[in-house]
């Protein structure tokens, strides 16, 4: 399968793609996930592959590709993202320690082209990351 036939190749415009992206899949329940976190702008569901004991995924249900496709219009939604994070970190009772990170880009390790926010808590998280 190609990246443009799974539907998460990441696209200059938004919803001129008749394929939805992985995650589109999921909000739109096509497939299931482990939803932790729903609300009017994202959802928030457990990682597949976590690298933490704790690691979530904020994802907005604007079909954003990456976080440089938004712009000024997604100023609230992108603070909500990260409110949500930091709620959704301090409900998972890991302690105050953990960390956002957002990938943008393939050579940033960004696999999935829609917009998303990593929790990751419960463990040691050195820096730099790699
Ligand atoms: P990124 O590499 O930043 O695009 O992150 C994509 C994340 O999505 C990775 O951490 C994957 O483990 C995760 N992932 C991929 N498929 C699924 C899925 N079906 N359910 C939950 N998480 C997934």
């Amino acid at each position: 399968m190609t990246a443009s036939s799974s539907g998460d190749a990441p696209g200059k415009t938004l919803n001129k793609t008749p394929n939805k992206t992985l995650f589109q899949k999921i909000i739109d329940r096509d497939l299931p996930a482990d939803f932790v976190h729903e609300d009017e702008l994202c959802v928030a569901i457990k990682d597949i592959n976590p690298g933490a004991p704790l690691h979530l995924l904020v994802i907005p249900r604007k079909p954003l590709p990456r976080l440089c496709d938004a712009g000024v219009e997604d100023r609230a939604l992108l603070g909500h993202l990260l409110l949500v994070a930091n709620r959704l970190a301090a409900e998972a009772d890991y302690g105050e320690a953990f960390r956002v990170v957002i990938n943008n880009g393939a050579d940033a390790g960004q696999s999935v082209f829609h917009l998303h926010v990593h929790i990751l808590a419960g463990r040691p998280l050195k820096w730099p990351p790699g």
